[in-house]
């Protein structure tokens, strides 16, 4: 994912000074992790009086905050890192590919500085070095929720970093570390203030964020008149006492997520009726070589216990089709299993060997043309159903967030859509709507992905 600066992050030039604000071209790729990284980045830099500008050339200099989790998108980091040294020449390169920070250097030897993910600290003091700060009262005003890359309607919500799982296809803890969780009063803190400044979707994410609080032994803390336990079922309740949406993405089936349920079957806990599981297999060898946290065998007979309880429940998953060993055999399972578990929303990743991945060495490779085989059969199966799951909403009255107005029609999203990754409900209606209103829709149809409705209430 490549984000580019909000016209918000611009501020404009103090009046009543001559100093000249640095300016900083920002380039953040990867997933909605390092968007918060990039948040809290340029949060830092605006609050010590830089500019942010679209373009690389005449910044005072350019960051890359890279992504490094697959040869693709390691591909477009570097694509990005070339560019900008071309056009600018000054680079700080960050994020995790600033893990390995050899990749970087060993093409592009002239990079200003590298520095790894979460190093906050390291790309200030190396954005301090390539263009000293200039104290200006007028330019060091931020808002107090900070900057944010998203619209200000929704935001991401980071309630840890790291992780303490070991999946062999991935890098992530060698590249971020274990598992670090924040303490529940900072992480409503900062969900108060967000939702102070307008935001109506909070969206929690982290790498594992069922696991939340494990490491630091579910420790409370103290928020308003009570305290508060570091546990992701004590933690979603009091995010939903903020009065926005509250999604949670990246959730494990640990048996505990089962506790959360009933918060979801709740129209009044704001806690979404919507679970992120990426679930990546269901062959038991295949989940076995994979080193999935809480892959159990029972996940049907859960998935069909959480829908009695919420029968509302979006569920959404992401698959690796072509695992070194997956067999015919394992593949069929897989399709059996989408059959059953019938899940709303699917992605599904070709699998591709990650440098330094425990994977690429576990069992015999599945040829690129058996995988991509197998992709596009797990996408038509999947697709089917998935059209299937949303033709089951035509008739009902959903809230609908409003992410975008047009002339005639506007774009916004039910509680079972996911900004950026989920589909759109597209919403006639007799008086004009704002960004970030939610109103009542009565859906009319269904396509492939989308929905597209009626306002019949506010
Ligand atoms: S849970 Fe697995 S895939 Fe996700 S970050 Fe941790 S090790 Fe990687």
């Amino acid at each position: 994912m490549r984000s580019a600066i909000p016209k918000q992050t611009r501020a404009p030039r103090s009046k009543a000074s001559d100093i000249k604000a640095p300016t900083v071209s920002f380039v953040s790729l990867g997933c909605p992790k390092a968007l918060v990284d990039s948040e809290r980045i340029i949060t830092r830099l605006r609050a010590e009086g830089y500019e942010l500008t679209h373009e690389h050339k005449g910044a005072d200099l350019v960051i890359v905050n890279t992504c490094g989790f697959l040869e693709t998108a390691q591909t477009e980091s570097l694509e990005a890192i070339g560019g900008a040294l071309a056009e600018n020449g000054k680079v700080i390169v960050t994020g995790c590919m600033g893990a390995e920070p050899e990749k970087i250097t060993g093409k592009f030897p002239s990079v200003f500085a590298i520095t790894g993910p979460q190093q906050y600290e390291s790309v200030l003091e190396a954005v301090h070095r390539a263009a000293p700060p200039q104290h200006d009262p007028f330019l060091d005003l931020v808002p107090p929720e900070g900057i944010k890359l998203t619209p200000r309607h929704y935001a991401y919500l980071k309630i840890s970093e790291g992780c303490n799982n070991r999946c062999t296809f991935c890098i992530i803890p060698k590249l971020r570390g274990d598992l670090v969780s924040r303490p529940a009063a900072d992480v409503l803190r900062e969900a108060e203030r967000l939702v102070t400044a307008g935001v109506k979707e909070l969206l929690v994410i982290s790498q594992d964020t069922s696991a939340y609080g494990v490491d630091i032994k579910y420790a409370a803390s103290r928020w308003k008149d009570r305290e508060v336990r570091a546990k992701f079922l004590d933690l979603a309740r009091e995010l939903g006492t903020l009065g926005a949406w509250v999604r949670l993405h990246y959730v494990y089936p640990y048996p505990h997520v089962d506790d959360v349920i009933p918060l979801m079957a709740d129209s009044q806990s704001g806690v979404l009726p919507y679970l992120d599981i990426p679930f990546q297999h269901a062959a038991p060898d295949v989940l076995k070589r994979m080193k999935r946290p809480a892959a159990q065998e029972k996940t049907l007979g859960r998935i069909a216990r959480w829908r009695e309880i919420c029968p509302d429940l979006t569920l959404r998953s992401t698959f690796i089709v072509g695992f070194p060993g997956e067999t015919e055999k394992d593949f069929e399972l897989l399709l059996e299993w989408l059959d059953e578990a019938a899940l709303d929303r699917v992605g599904c990743f070709r699998y591709e060997p990650v440098a330094g991945a425990v994977s690429n060495d576990l069992a015999t490779p599945v040829p690129k043309d058996v995988t991509e085989e197998r992709w596009h059969r797990f996408m038509q199966r999947q697709q089917a159903i998935s059209t299937r799951r949303l033709k089951r909403k035509v008739g009902k009255r959903l809230e609908i967030i409003i992410d975008e107005v047009g002339p005639t029609v506007a774009k916004g999203r039910s509680k079972g859509d996911a900004p950026e990754i989920d589909g759109a409900v597209y919403v006639k209606s007799k008086r004009p709507l704002r960004v970030g209103e939610i109103a009542t829709v009565k859906i009319e149809r269904a396509d492939e992905y989308d929905l597209h409705g009626t306002v019949v209430g506010f």
